[in-house]
């Protein structure tokens, strides 16, 4: 049988190689390691009888198609008769979806005297970073000891601190490789990466602070907030949207914003729109807080950093549960059949950690679960085609129109300079993606869908909607030499002069 390689990427702990592996039925494989919870996983291969790749198989389960074989399933079309919607609003910039990017992205925007409207599906904003319990910043930094991303994520910091409400290695130790200091950060789950090891910008986060802190920054800037609220549909003439369709207890209503801005995370509104996208399914992920934990020796190998980390509350962890190895299967991010399953699934499966925990893991005796993540933990699902797509080879170098920059969190010495161009793309015109959904393969997705770079390239595309209203909503059009000034006037960070090729 004859294999060959096609691909390499890290996610989440794991290094995944795809082969090819020739008349066999099987066409790739999922090859683990690096996984610092159980290192004896580490050649754990799971083949894929599978003969399409990952985004492919997307499209092919989709309901109604004919591999669903879902009982109640039905493929017939039933038309939605026509209707008069409420228009609620014409704000300037309307922002989809209240994760990291979509707050920063409407702070951005609304600080610079935009009309700027701020919707969101769920209860509470703050998306992963909030109740998705992804309460880790990864990372501000370059590795090398350079901070890369500031602005309003080093805003969400100043404020965490002072609430006592963060936790990180402070600037002079940023890039050491003191052994000591090392093993501290790794218990608060701020450490990563192959050897040689260093300590990074990296911060540790209570999410109910980091949410206050969130409705605070929104209300000071002025931002119209609708919570339970989400978009449905878009309706395009001439390249432009010139209304969102959106769903809530209130029924369906209409905005008609002039630039909209997608951090949903999933790409629906681009999506709606007509933008091409790439989409994948993951391992999912729930991670999970147990409180009333006693001492967990922590001062020596115990499994605090590996299979759990401390968190800025005395008496809890939190544990990142889930991914290969751990959830049963893959979920399509975008099937709301497949995602209940991976749900009840999922949570079956962290009550058994729970127990499993509590019995066995020192410390753990009279410690009960305090809470599940309120958003199940989806790496990635639709990535836009944008009008670049940033690549593995594009570490390093400087692009004239970089509005953003990130670090790895797995790499040192590695940084990518994030165009305007992927935050923009050739179907809509006044449409910019941030956030995890940018355009880049799924290499890079690694470092640009960490959250300080999803709330940099919020921030940049907040900047960019209000630049682009002055050019009739037309976001290709926007003097980007102009954007850079305004950004790093604010205090972002665009590009530097250091580790660029070009
Ligand atoms: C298991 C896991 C571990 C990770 N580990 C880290 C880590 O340690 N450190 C780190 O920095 N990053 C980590 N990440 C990545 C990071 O958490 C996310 O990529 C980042 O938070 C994404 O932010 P976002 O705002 O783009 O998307 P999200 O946080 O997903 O926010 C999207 C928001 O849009 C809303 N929304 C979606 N669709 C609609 C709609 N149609 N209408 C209205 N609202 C909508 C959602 O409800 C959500 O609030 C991890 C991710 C996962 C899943």
């Amino acid at each position: 049988m004859a294999a060959s390689t096609d691909e390499t990427w890290a996610e989440d702990g794991w290094l995944h190689l795809r082969l090819h592996l020739a008349g066999s039925g099987l066409t790739w494989a999922d090859l683990g390691w690096m996984e610092p919870r159980r290192p004896a996983w580490n050649t754990v291969a799971v083949l894929m009888a599978d003969a399409t790749p990952t985004a492919d198989r997307t499209l092919d389960s989709a309901p109604g198609s004919d591999s669903d074989s879902r009982p109640g399933s039905a493929p017939d079309i039933w038309r939605e008769s026509a209707r008069d919607l409420p228009v609620i609003g014409r704000p300037d910039v309307l922002v989809v979806g209240a994760g990291s990017a979509g707050v920063t992205a409407a702070l951005a925007s609304a600080r610079r005297g935009a009309d700027t409207w701020l919707i969101e599906k769920l209860s509470h904003v703050g998306g992963l970073a909030g109740f998705g319990l992804i309460n880790l910043l990864l990372t501000l930094d370059d590795g090398e000891g350079e901070q890369v991303v500031a602005g309003i994520c080093q805003e969400f910091v100043d404020r965490l601190d002072s609430q006592g409400a963060a936790q990180h290695p402070q600037r002079g130790d940023w890039g050491s490789t003191d052994p000591r200091q090392i093993e501290q950060w790794r218990k608060w789950g701020l450490i990563w990466g192959a050897p040689p090891e260093a300590v990074r910008y990296s911060v540790a986060f209570e999410p109910e602070s980091f949410i206050n802190v969130a409705y605070d920054l929104l209300e000071s800037a002025g931002v119209r907030l609708r919570l339970h609220t989400g978009c449905a549909a878009t309706s395009s003439v001439d390249g432009r949207i010139d209304t969102v369709i959106v769903e809530s207890k209130a029924g369906r209503e209409a905005i008609q914003p002039s630039v909209i801005i997608d951090t949903t995370g999933d790409g629906d509104v681009f999506t709606h729109a007509g933008a091409d996208a790439e989409a994948v399914t993951v391992y999912p992920y729930q991670w999970f807080r147990m409180g009333g934990v006693g001492d967990l020796g922590i001062d020596d190998n115990s499994d605090v950093g590996k299979t759990y980390f401390r968190t800025t509350n005395a008496g809890r962890v939190l544990v990142p549960w889930g991914g290969p190895g751990f959830a049963a299967s893959r979920v399509n991010p975008l099937d709301p059949d497949d995602l209940t399953r991976a749900e009840i699934e999922c949570r079956r499966a962290v009550m058994a950690e729970v127990a499993r925990i509590q019995q066995h893991a020192p410390g753990f005796s009279e410690s009960w679960l305090d809470d599940i993540s309120k958003q199940m933990g989806i790496t990635e699902s639709r990535r836009l085609v944008g009008d670049y797509v940033l690549q593995k080879d594009d570490e390093n170098r400087a692009f004239g129109d970089s509005i953003a920059r990130t670090g790895h969190w797995t790499k040192r010495g590695v940084v990518y300079d994030i165009p305007y161009r992927c935050l923009t793309n050739p179907v809509v015109d006044n449409l910019l993606t941030a956030g995890r959904c940018i355009s880049t393969s799924r290499f890079v997705h690694q470092a640009t869908k960490e959250i300080p770079a999803a709330m940099a390239t919020g921030e940049a595309s907040g900047a960019a909607a209000v630049a682009a209203l002055d050019r009739g909503g037309q976001v290709r059009d926007v003097d980007v030499a102009a954007l850079r000034r305004d950004l790093a006037a604010s205090g972002a960070m665009v590009a530097g002069d250091d580790h660029l090729k070009t």
